[in-house]
């Protein structure tokens, strides 16, 4: 006899990131639909070609897309496909690639060296990415290949597209190449009310690493080579990887469901939304601070920790871990404002008790 299935746990107070919400219904329901008898595998198969076509449709350019299971591996198999293993990448202190990825960047490309620039609210500091380039040319320094930046950024910021074409002109002039983490990218798209394309090959990008998991899929990435060289036997990486799906279709289709229906960025204009009303609600709370300005679906806070662990006491979920260690709020699709509303009446109520430290006890 089969044992019973456990009881869901309920764990709604959820903050912590956008990868704990379920999937979707438009993902779910296309992933049914590829649910039809047999067909080719490994990505032969008419799902992934439409997929495909609708990510080409997406960024109005004949761009080489490739599915894989996670962020990760994306990021890293995209940055292993431009380096060689003396090359390095130049990327943000508080990247993904840097700091959550356990190092697989270095693994996947045998050795390539990340270097670390800093800048204000997750963004790479140009004229540390110029300094980081030009300050050695000799054959002793890990040779300057990529430079790597994450839209949405880490710390829920935002490139504008200004800004981004100042990076792209940058990465050109310093004969570098332009990788983006886009594991956020259409909380960005939503955030600027922008085209895709704006935000990516037009601004210089060659390799972006689109993010699906976070906007409402159960699993999946797509890299998309905006320079189809660079492309050049990534289909082997990802096999080697063990990134190659062998029922590509279940990865491709959650794409054609978010893409077609336009709840790729209905979903995250729906999280930025929940982050800007908790944004809202909680800013006048006296002893709390707002740390970066809220542009994407995350909102990033500063509290004393007391207040963070009662808050923790009440069954909220939130990241302390992030960046500069202040209390991340991150929304999902399928936050709810009602969630909103009480993750901030339960802040307010808590900062109302907090015992006031005696202003003669500040150091
Ligand atoms: C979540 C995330 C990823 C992907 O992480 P995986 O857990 O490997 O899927 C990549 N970059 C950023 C900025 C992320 O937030």
């Amino acid at each position: 006899m089969m044992n019973p299935l456990p009881a869901p746990v309920a764990r709604k107070n959820q903050f912590a990131s956008d990868n704990y919400s379920g999937i979707c219904p438009q993902a779910w329901q296309a992933m049914a639909a590829a649910n039809q008898g047999w067909a080719d595998a490994y990505g032969n198969d008419p799902w992934t070609e439409q997929a495909c076509d609708l990510v080409r449709e997406f960024f109005e350019t004949d761009c080489q897309v490739f599915f894989v299971f996670n962020g990760t591996a994306a990021n890293s198999l995209a940055l292993a496909a431009l380096c060689h293993s003396y090359h390095s990448v130049i990327c943000h202190e508080s990247s993904h690639v840097e700091t959550d990825e356990c190092g697989a960047a270095e693994f996947f490309s045998n050795g390539t060296k990340i270097l670390l620039v800093p800048g204000a609210g997750g963004k790479v500091d140009l004229e540390a990415v110029a300094h980081t380039v030009g300050r050695r040319s000799d054959i002793h320094y890990p040779k300057p290949k990529v430079l790597s930046i994450t839209q949405a950024t880490e710390l829920g910021t935002v490139y504008s597209e200004s800004e981004l074409c100042a990076v792209g002109d940058l990465a050109r002039r310093l004969g570098l190449r332009l990788h983006m983490d886009g594991a956020r990218f259409a909380n960005a798209l939503a955030s600027l009310n922008a085209a895709p394309a704006d935000l990516s090959w037009r601004a210089g990008v060659d390799v972006l690493t689109l993010g699906g998991t976070k906007n409402g899929m159960a699993v999946g990435e797509a890299v998309v080579f905006f320079n189809r060289e660079l492309a050049l036997e990534f289909d082997y990486r990802c096999k080697q990887a063990g990134q190659l799906a062998s029922k590509m279709r279940f990865l491709a289709a959650p794409w054609i469901g978010l893409l077609q229906s336009g709840a790729y960025l209905d979903n995250a204009a729906h999280a930025n939304r929940c982050a800007a009303l908790l944004e809202r609600e909680i800013s006048a709370i006296p002893g709390i601070s707002l740390c970066h300005p809220r542009q994407a679906n995350a909102v990033f806070v500063s509290m004393p920790p007391a207040l963070s662990e009662a808050l923790q006491a009440r069954g909220w979920h939130f990241y302390t871990f992030i960046g500069s260690g202040h209390a991340r709020f991150m929304c999902s699709w399928n936050t709810e404002e009602r969630d909103v509303r009480a993750l901030a009446n339960d802040l307010r109520d808590l900062a109302a008790h907090l015992p006031h430290r005696h202003p003669a006890a500040k150091n």
